[in-house]
């Protein structure tokens, strides 16, 4: 399967992995090319902020190329919470008012939203990943290799598939058209095209992406679906590309009824925290210091540090050497930034196997290993065999909840609107 990524891969050859736009605004190193690191995500979120008022509300949804300035480019930082949440929209509301700024926060929150439904529908995470994992084990529909190839004769998908391997990033409106032409006009299945965006966006993000997909289809909003024309394309794009043969209708896709909704773990830590802590950091929160001083006296002197990543766990055909750059140098970065006992730096661990965690805390003779919580998808995935390793050793696995997931989650069990409609109450609570 790895085989089908470096195929990918090697069609769509040709800039260096940091000329993504996505970075565009992090703290350059040399000649503008940007690093993964929570003090890129910082400085792109200062040149940012400025911008996030009418003039987003106003543009956001043009996509004017990769040079684009209409849109954050914060989501690479955001999706490691290099930068989380909370300091986003503190940072765009010191300098606006809500009102001002209402769109932009809004987006920050359905990032947010995504978040809080999965975790409470986990089945549709789980059929995702078993049905992705059929569809490339068998025969690979037709038009699916040229399609990620960029040679479906779309210009406008061919670039934009070009775009997404070259640089992990697509806007917004783009991710929509290339999501609704991959369904409706080449009818491919979704979870393909979930997987081909899962595996290569710097931002790839498990609640985000497969709930985006499946609203485009007609499954997120039962019945509804995102029917991209040439007309709105070439309105949003300046005129850059108006492709011709699109799909006129758009049925919605189906599916099994859905279970009801699971419950939200009530406790915000959970593991019994001992005296002897290790805190291991993972990529889907790589900023210990907030995460920290959201519970003081909850941990004792922290023994050890270390951090640990396996981008590949987002599919059977692994992640783009984009993707696996970014989260290299981001795991680099947090664990310098991230200090045990004495000022020690954390350790990157060499992969996340759960052999090379229990050998790291036996090391350091810990009797608990403290991690964030980790949302539905693959962390939380290694994290539930972790805690098996790990207490097989006597070595206790205590997770610890963000109060932003722990205080948006629960409101997120409808539809979007009702959750935006709590956003004023939301920033006031947190
Ligand atoms: C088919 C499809 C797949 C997508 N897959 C992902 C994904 O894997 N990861 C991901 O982070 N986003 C995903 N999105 C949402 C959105 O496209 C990106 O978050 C956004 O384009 C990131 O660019 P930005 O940081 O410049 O956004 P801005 O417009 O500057 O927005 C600021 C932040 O708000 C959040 N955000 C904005 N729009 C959305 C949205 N529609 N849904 C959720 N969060 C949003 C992001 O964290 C973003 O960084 C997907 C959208 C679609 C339609």
């Amino acid at each position: 399967m790895p085989g089908l990524r470096r195929r990918e891969e090697r069609r769509h050859a040709g800039r260096h992995p940091w000329a993504g736009r996505a970075l565009r605004h992090g703290r350059s190193q040399d000649g503008g090319v940007s690093i993964p690191t929570r003090a890129a995500g910082l400085d792109a979120l200062d040149d940012f902020v400025p911008r996030a008022g009418g003039a987003y509300a106003r543009d956001r949804n043009h996509d004017p190329g990769p040079d684009r300035t209409n849109v954050s480019g914060l989501s690479p930082y955001l999706r490691h919470r290099l930068v989380t949440e909370h300091e986003v929209v503190d940072a765009v509301l010191s300098r606006h008012s809500l009102a001002a700024a209402e769109k932009f926060v809004q987006e920050v929150f359905w990032r947010t939203y995504w978040k809080g439904w999965l975790e409470q529908n986990p089945e549709v995470w789980r059929r995702y990943r078993v049905e992705v994992a059929d569809l490339l084990a068998g025969d690979l529909p037709a038009g699916y290799e040229d399609a990620v190839a960029g040679r479906t004769g779309i210009e406008a998908m061919d670039a934009w598939a070009s775009e997404l391997v070259e640089t992990g990033y697509l806007h917004n409106h783009v991710r929509m058209w290339f999501a609704s032409i991959w369904v409706f006009t080449l009818g491919l299945p979704w979870q393909l095209g979930a997987d081909f965006f899962y595996r290569h966006l710097l931002d790839g993000d498990a609640a985000s992406n497969t709930l985006s997909w499946r609203w485009v289809a007609g499954l997120q909003t039962a019945g509804k679906t995102y029917l991209a024309s040439a007309s709105n394309i070439s309105r949003f794009t300046d005129g850059r590309f108006a492709p011709s043969g699109l799909a006129t209708t758009a049925r919605a896709l189906d599916e099994e009824p859905l279970p009801p909704r699971s419950p939200l773990a009530p406790d915000d830590v959970v593991g019994e925290v001992g005296d002897r802590v290790g805190l291991l950091l993972h990529e889907e929160d790589l900023e210990a210091t907030s995460l920290l001083a959201e519970r003081p006296g909850l941990l004792p002197e922290i023994t050890a540090t270390a951090v640990h990543g396996d981008p590949g766990e987002r599919s059977p055909a692994g992640a783009s050497d984009v993707v696996a750059a970014f989260t290299a140098a981001a795991l680099e970065d947090a664990a310098a930034r991230t200090r045990g006992q004495g000022g020690r730096p954390g350790r990157v661990l060499a992969d996340a196997l759960p052999a090379t965690v229990v050998a790291w805390a036996t090391s350091e003779g810990l009797d608990t290993v403290v991690v964030p919580c980790a949302p539905v998808g693959p962390v939380q995935e290694r994290l539930v065999v972790l805690r098996r390793a790990l207490g097989a050793e006597g070595v206790a696995l205590v997770t610890v909840r963000r109060r932003w997931d722990s205080i948006a989650w629960p409101r997120a069990s409808r539809g979007f609107f009702p959750f935006k409609k709590q956003i004023p109450e939301l920033v006031r609570q947190l």
